[in-house]
């Protein structure tokens, strides 16, 4: 047995049954540098999916490696929240002038999920209400709160939901109510059925609404520009929240803004963040306006949210972002890999839809001709980037969806390595 395989056979029987490893052949990564990673089988792969979005700038980054040992090397990895933390309070700074909220307050966890759940208790405790809209088809986290407004069967609740939750549709364009149509009429057909679920669902004193500008998990779904900011009328009609969940959205990911909200002409109440936040290090939170953050009825605080190490690598990783713009190039790298797919495998009879932006990409695969999701032929194109060597995501209620979510400092040289592996993996695919 090779280390790898005795490492599977124990990971098998010491983790939970349901949590997922990819591949037929599970990769164990050694080693990293820029967009590459080094995997005990010995090969090396070009990296599009990040640790989930996480590695936002790359592998062995100096800049934040030495960030992180500079803080290391004072001894003190930890003091908890009940102390002054300078690199806390300097990243609150800057992401609070980042996230576009007036006089917005900043709240550092260690997780999306907790970031949601904050977000949640900060929204119903300012609202006094329990009534939360979600999406379907999205994807929140694994607390009690965040699956219960997690749209998406794999990851749903089967036991008691804190909240009373009420679902709009989503704007998947390939199925459901909102599929097919034009962005004038999505948007209308989307505000129609808010109001409806509002009038028929709920009591009236909802809370918020909480989506993802562009779904993640969900397969990189988005609807069309100016939704949220449609939607956002209706729920100022009646002081109801929005919270924007750009815990995969994010840093400029997007390549066209900086924040997904900002597609939609709208600035939200709340905004979660996570992922590449630390590059790797567990950092995440909630920004928002003061008087609704502030509404958490006792004093609170987290032990290891915003700790020195991990705040470290956030001021080090947000800095190398603005300073290198990775937000232009990820609408640059992101263009040629999209619009490279979209030509050369666009009309592909199981493409069902090559979309995204930015440097968050997905293909989504169907049976030949149809919109029916193809699991096996996900399978076969997913494997086959393996062996191309390259690593992307999959997702997708169905998981019949390919996500790509490279570091930001993604090559152009790199952008069509990736592109000739997909293409060549997905035409394969197709006439097997
Ligand atoms: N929100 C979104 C949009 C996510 O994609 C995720 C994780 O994938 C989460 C929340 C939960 O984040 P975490 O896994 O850090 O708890």
């Amino acid at each position: 047995m090779t280390s790898t395989d005795d490492l599977l056979a124990r990971h098998r029987a010491v983790m939970p049954s349901w949590m997922p490893l990819y591949y037929a052949e599970p990769l164990e990564i050694v080693s990293g540098s820029g967009r590459r990673v080094t995997c005990s089988d010995g090969r090396t792969y070009l990296d599009f999916f990040g640790g989930v979005l996480t590695t936002m700038v790359g592998y062995d980054i100096p800049e934040i490696t030495e960030a992180v040992e500079r803080q290391l090397r004072t001894g003190v990895a930890h003091t908890s929240t009940l102390y002054l933390i300078r690199a806390q309070v300097e990243l609150a700074e800057k992401i609070a002038r980042l996230s576009g909220i007036p006089d917005a307050r900043v709240f550092f966890t260690n997780s999306g999920t907790e970031a949601n759940e904050a977000a949640l208790l900060m929204a119903t405790n300012y609202r006094r209400s329990n009534q939360i809209l979600a999406v379907r088809n999205s994807y929140h986290g694994r607390s009690y709160a965040a699956m219960g407004i997690t749209g998406h069967r794999s990851w749903s609740s089967s036991s008691l939901n804190p909240l009373q939750v009420s679902w709009l549709h989503s704007s998947d364009r390939l199925r459901g109510l909102l599929s097919r149509l034009g962005a004038d009429e999505h948007v209308d057909a989307a505000v129609d059925d808010l109001r409806e679920v509002l009038a028929t669902q709920t009591a009236g004193d909802v809370a918020a609404l909480i989506a993802e500008p562009v779904q993640g998990v969900g397969g990189f779904v988005a609807g069309p520009d100016g939704l949220f900011g449609a939607l956002k009328k209706v729920l100022d009609e009646t002081g109801i929240l929005l919270i924007s969940d750009e815990v995969q959205t994010g840093w400029g990911r997007t390549g066209d803004h900086f924040w997904g909200y900002q597609a939609h002409g709208v600035v939200p109440d709340l905004l979660t963040f996570a992922k590449g936040i630390g590059n790797g290090y567990a950092l995440a939170g909630v920004v928002g306006r003061a008087d609704v953050v502030n509404e958490v009825p006792a004093i609170s605080f987290s032990t290891f949210g915003g700790n020195p190490i991990s705040t470290a690598a956030g001021n080090a990783t947000l800095d190398y972002v603005l300073d290198h713009d990775l937000q232009a190039n990820a609408a640059r790298t992101g263009a040629i890999l999209r619009d490279g797919l979209r030509e050369q495998v666009g009309d592909n009879p199981i493409v069902g839809e090559i979309r995204g932006r930015g440097l968050m990409l997905a293909i989504e695969l169907v049976q030949p001709g149809t919109t029916v999701p193809d699991v096996p032929a996900t399978l076969r194109v997913f494997e086959a980037c393996r062996q191309g060597g390259l690593l992307v995501g999959k997702g997708g209620l169905y998981n019949n969806v390919l996500r790509m979510g490279p570091p930001l400092t993604l090559t152009e040289d790199e952008a069509r390595e990736a592109l000739d592996i997909l293409v060549n993996a997905i035409r394969e695919a197709s006439a097997a």
